[in-house]
């Protein structure tokens, strides 16, 4: 039987709000969780950015997908 961690059930109960488009040019990242344009903040303890709203991470897929990060 597979282990269900803490963090698997958090994430997968977050369901993304895919609703708008984000516009780059002013510099802002959109958080697919918050579905607003908020300001993704560097944490030192995880090495990685983060929502400055819900601490998703911006390596998240959706935040990736929607951000048109890597694909
Ligand atoms: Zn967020």
């Amino acid at each position: 039987m597979e282990q269900i961690k803490i963090f698997d059930i958090m994430t997968k109960s977050k369901k993304p709000k895919l609703t708008s488009v984000i516009d780059k040019s002013n510099g802002v990242t959109w958080c697919a969780y918050c579905a607003t344009p908020v300001k993704f903040i560097k944490d030192k303890e995880k090495g990685v950015k983060v929502c400055s709203i819900c601490g998703i991470s911006l390596n998240d897929y959706w935040n990736k997908t929607i951000n048109r990060i890597n694909i």
